[in-house]
């Protein structure tokens, strides 16, 4: 097992109130598995990511839980151990690249700075040449068209597609084994995206590297992940193998999510899910779906569903299956 989270409280907290985001997370990645995580724009999904590489803001709390990657409690890793993992084991894709790039360096000082950490951590110092020659071959990966330039760039003079390969470049210089990657084409161009998933998945396959896969684009998930993941509210209401998860949903929540996602093959587009996210200052204490859900019980209001296993290869948190 290559990474395992088990039971992850996340909040936020204000000098006014604390939002209870991640509410007991639980996710399993096998060493090159490729694992989606769904679930709409405000399900606590980049919290997730950004607290397996505890790169969460200030004012984030990891308040319970566990995060054991390779053998090791991430939360328990001292500053320089994770440095060491996120400069050469887990390289993170943003949804903003102008977030993970520093804008007051050329793109030459923070790809060398990558290259050159991993470089000197195997044992050998490398020189300017061998920096340039490999800087190449990563632009060359991903299909970066005219490297003596991109290197000499700022980020702001860069295109927003251009960015974004450069954010890949760098994340895939710095994921050995793992590669977060939130929402990857977001701010692109729709001919360029599918141009990224294509890229993304070609060298996560390459080089064997496992993958987890934020997204509420489900076609993006259906194509690209061995293995689902639904978080609603921060909490993880069922996990299955892809096809199962999209061919046999069993969550109430994930069957109307699928629902409304519009097709190419299907007249119209689905309803939409009536109601919204609860808020995160005073969520509902049982099911966090329940104000939503039309299968809601008594039971639901006040108790949390425990997971239920299915099969080998399908778990849900719902009632309706206890
Ligand atoms: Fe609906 Fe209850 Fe199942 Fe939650 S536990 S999804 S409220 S039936």
């Amino acid at each position: 097992m290559l990474l395992e989270i088990d039971n992850l409280y996340v909040n936020y907290k204000s000098y006014w109130y604390t939002l209870k985001v991640l509410n007991g997370v639980w996710l399993k990645v096998e060493k090159g598995e490729r694992v989606g995580i769904i679930g709409e724009s405000g399900s606590g999904k980049t919290t997730l990511l950004k607290t397996i590489l505890r790169v969460l803001p200030q004012n984030g709390i990891i308040s319970k839980g566990e995060i054991r990657y390779d053998g090791r409690n991430i939360l328990k890793l001292s500053d320089s151990e994770l440095a060491k993992i996120r400069r050469k084991e887990i390289g993170m894709i943003f949804q903003d690249p102008m977030a993970a790039l520093n804008p007051v360096f050329k793109i030459r000082d923070q790809l060398y700075d990558i290259l050159k950490y991993k470089m000197t951590t195997e044992g050998h110092n490398p020189s300017s040449k061998e920096l340039y020659e490999e800087s190449l071959r990563i632009f060359n990966d991903v299909r970066l068209p005219d490297p003596d330039r991109v290197l000499e760039s700022y980020p702001f003079q860069l295109s927003g597609g251009m960015r974004q390969r450069v954010m890949i470049a760098m994340a895939l210089a710095s994921a050995g084994k793992l590669l977060l990657a939130d929402e990857p084409t977001t701010n692109l161009d729709v001919t360029i995206q599918d141009q990224i998933l294509k890229l993304i998945h070609r060298l996560v396959v390459e080089k064997n590297l496992s993958i987890i896969l934020v997204s509420h684009a489900l076609g993006m998930v259906y194509q690209m992940t061995d293995k689902v993941y639904v978080l609603y509210a921060g909490d993880i209401m069922e996990e299955a193998e892809t096809r199962k998860m999209f061919n046999k949903p069993k969550h109430p929540y994930t069957q109307l999510l699928i629902a409304s996602t519009p097709r190419l093959s299907s007249v119209g587009v689905g309803e939409g899910i009536r109601g919204k996210l609860p808020d995160y200052r005073n969520p509902p204490a049982g099911c966090r779906f329940a104000p939503r859900c039309p299968y809601v019980m008594d039971k639901c209001i006040n108790t949390k569903p425990s997971r239920i296993q299915l099969s080998a290869e399908h778990t849900v948190s719902c009632y309706l299956y206890d």
